[in-house]
């Protein structure tokens, strides 16, 4: 049964986890033949908001029953949302296993950045030796049989396969599987939902565990028809911003910048990469004030219609980046500073992690 409201899968037994109804208020609303909606999508109905959650990451306690599974972990990260896949909870929950990093979608970044430079943006912001991160593309394959015989080369070749949702993790499994001629079937003698993938010619393993959740990026914000609509399938799109003074610039309808000043007579320029479906918009600050309303869901897309702006709280930044500097919005996309310094009032919801980085581009 789907949500009348965002169309998840309804389910009872997880708060933390998205179509979450009480059990006892499902089987009222079913007698009474009233609409079933998840608990976030009711919350969001009849009293404009969602529920509040603290924590940037949910459903960890799930992880942990397949810890002891193996020593070896293989943290899938999307490269398009470094910052909003690769989180400081997971790694920490981690830090008795032996980690390797897998930076799927590659295929997404521009071709004017190298791998090798990828590689060395990656590695300098897991702090890890370079053995432990590896590109890959599991959409096109890139990276994938050179990774299976790094997987061969180990000793212990028992590999939990972890990630947060929409990384890739299904799509890296297969991509693994196609390539090392791996079987599914159930983890043996357990009655945990896990898929272990095995070879017995290598005694290669791969353990899948549940994908973690999310409640702070972007995508997290919209239903999954619309998550899915801006997700990036090809090369990120760049938008290049030469941004006066006192110009806003919309990304989407959750985040805008206003340029308040800068460095001598040259404006700064921005480049923004998102996926081709979002929309990127500059205007006057009035202008913004007057259509934002108007615009929030139809032209600045997402969300992916009108959810009205009122269900969310705002907040302005006030920040400082210089040329090479880029902020990074979860689940959306990055600002880049290619000409800076740039000063400027960033307003976004507040729920939405936003990491200021040195620029991958
Ligand atoms: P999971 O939730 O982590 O298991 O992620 P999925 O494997 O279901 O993939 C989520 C989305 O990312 C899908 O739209 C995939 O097509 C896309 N995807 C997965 N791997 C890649 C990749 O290497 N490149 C690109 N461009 N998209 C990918």
């Amino acid at each position: 049964m789907k949500c009348k409201g965002c169309g998840v899968e309804i389910q009872t037994f997880n708060d933390d986890v998205p179509g979450y109804i009480p059990a006892d208020v499902l089987e009222r609303r079913q007698k009474e033949g009233k609409e079933i909606l998840c608990q976030r999508c009711f919350h969001l109905k009849h009293y404009g908001k969602f529920k509040k959650e603290k924590k940037g990451v949910k459903s960890l306690d799930s992880l942990k029953k397949y810890l002891h599974l193996a020593k070896n972990v293989i943290y899938v990260i999307d490269i398009f949302d470094f910052d909003g896949t690769y989180r400081e909870e997971i790694v920490e929950l981690l830090k008795e296993h032996n980690v390797y990093y897998v930076i799927n979608k590659v295929d997404l970044v521009p071709k004017e950045v190298a791998p090798p430079e990828i590689k060395k943006w990656a590695r300098d912001r897991l702090k890890v030796q370079s053995t432990r991160v590896k590109l890959l593309s599991a959409k096109v394959g890139r990276g994938v049989s050179g990774f299976v015989k790094f997987l061969k080369s180990k000793k212990d070749r028992r590999f939990l396969v972890v990630g947060v949702t929409n990384v890739g993790k299904s799509s890296v499994l297969n991509a693994l599987t196609g390539e090392g001629q791996l079987t599914a079937s159930k983890y043996p003698g357990t009655t945990l939902e896990l898929v272990q993938l095995k070879n017995e010619d290598t005694g290669l393993t791969l353990i899948d565990t549940p994908g973690i959740f999310t409640n702070d990026r972007v995508t997290d914000l919209l239903d999954p028809w619309c998550q899915a609509k801006i997700m990036p399938q090809k090369k990120l799109t760049v938008t290049t911003i030469n941004a006066k003074k006192d110009r806003t610039v919309f990304f989407s309808s959750f985040v805008s910048i206003t340029v308040k000043g800068y460095k001598g007579r040259r404006s700064p320029i921005f480049h923004i990469l998102t996926s081709e479906n979002v929309v990127v918009h500059e205007t006057n600050p009035e202008k913004a004030e007057e259509r934002w309303s108007e615009w929030f869901g139809r032209f600045l897309v997402p969300p992916c219609g009108n959810s009205g702006f009122d269900n969310y709280k705002f907040e302005n930044h006030q920040l400082r980046l210089e040329a090479g500097q880029e902020i990074h919005i979860c689940g959306l996309g990055w600002v880049n500073v290619a000409r800076g310094p740039a000063e400027f009032t960033l307003k976004l919801p507040e729920s939405v992690k936003w990491v200021v980085r040195d620029a991958l581009i």
